[in-house]
């Protein structure tokens, strides 16, 4: 059985899978080969998906409520994917304002949701992922020990996990905001998926992903984590998580999942045909940057930091190509105009870039 290519978007990344096809017992190389095949054919139904945003009227976003001025409100609708491997005609097991099942992943999930919807709204104004309130949908249960969750373009879909060396994917919030965080970026910058734009894509997610867990349990930032996936970790997960913003590259070290791969410094770029171009790998660099850049200028790290890195997103100069240098480049300038050429915010975004190898003259 040949391995097919990597997953867009999926919350454990492909390299992770393809160690554990490798080195794993027979029991993990199934687990891996049927998330690693799954996730080939979630990459096709993505890019349809987002094709098919882009050429219609989105939805959720009514017309009414442009003109009325009424406090927004998530929409979210779950439903069961019956341990299948199908996302169409799937029963609903909760929708917005209905009250717990019991069923803890259906609550994770609903709860996550809209958790990532509060951070984007209470925050940066945002209504939703879109901007016009598009509904939230998640499905759970989705095939069978499914080792990864991911967003399509059109909803954020969770495994069950293993039982082992992963739990159910609801579980993790920052993950459940990292995905999300793809659809604001897809519909910001369209950074893309590939090389040092795609560890971008991947960089803003951790940071919105981070942030989303840190504004639900009221952390600054000395008091975060800054870890990605700490909570799907199973028993057999030699680690602390899938990535660390504040130690990139010590993750795990598993005998069946091999080492975290990330580097912290731009002298550590990997230049790998894997991955998209190392998009989960590099993303370390400007993941360790911005830890640099909160804990530095200490507070929420939703607040000055989070700002910054918003306003660049959504400027008009970001290119869907950007190197990091250019991305850098412009969180320094967006920081400089927001708190003035010689401010501490301006001084530090500088100086964390530096720490991290990424300069320009
Ligand atoms: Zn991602």
């Amino acid at each position: 059985m040949s391995v097919p290519h990597t997953c867009l978007h999926c919350a454990v990344p492909p390299y992770m899978l393809h160690e554990l096809a490798r080195r794993g017992s027979d029991r993990q190389r199934e687990w891996a080969l049927r998330t690693l095949a799954a996730d080939a054919t979630i990459r096709q139904a993505r890019a349809v998906n987002a094709k098919e945003r882009g050429s219609s009227p989105r939805e959720g976003a009514d017309a009414l409520a442009a003109v009325t001025s009424t406090t927004p409100k998530p929409n979210r609708i779950i439903r069961d994917g019956q341990s299948a491997w199908e996302l169409t005609g799937l029963p609903r097991l909760r929708s917005e304002g209905e009250g717990p099942t019991g069923d803890p992943a259906v609550d994770e999930a609903y709860d996550g949701l809209g958790d990532t919807w509060t951070f984007w709204w209470e925050v940066f104004s945002r209504e939703s992922i879109d901007d016009e309130n598009m509904p939230l949908r998640g499905v759970v249960h989705f095939g069978e020990e499914f080792d990864n969750a991911f967003w399509d373009g059109r909803r954020m879909v969770f495994g069950d996990g293993d039982g082992e060396l992963f739990l159910r994917f609801t579980r993790s919030l920052d993950v459940i905001g990292h995905e999300l965080a793809h659809g604001v970026i897809e519909d910001e910058a369209g950074l893309e998926y590939w090389g040092q734009s795609g560890a971008l894509n991947e960089h803003v997610a951790d940071v919105a992903g981070s942030l989303v867990r840190q504004y639900k349990l009221g952390q600054d930032a000395a008091a975060a984590d800054w870890l990605i996936g700490a909570d799907l970790r199973g028993d057999e997960f030699d680690g602390d998580a899938l990535r660390s913003m504040k130690a990139p590259g010590t993750a795990y070290d598993d005998a069946a999942l091999g080492k975290d791969p990330q580097p912290r410094h731009w002298k550590d770029y990997v230049r790998t045909w894997d991955d998209n171009g190392g998009v989960h790998i590099n993303s370390g660099i400007p993941n360790h940057a911005f830890y640099l850049l909160a804990t530095n200028l200490g507070g929420t790290a939703w607040g000055r930091p989070g700002r910054i890195w918003f306003e660049t997103l959504r400027h008009p100069r970001l290119r869907k190509t950007a190197t990091m240098r250019q991305f850098a480049q412009l969180t320094h300038q967006v920081a400089r105009r927001r708190y003035g050429a010689s401010s501490a915010e301006a001084g530090a975004v500088l100086q964390a870039w530096e720490d991290v190898g990424v300069k320009w003259p």
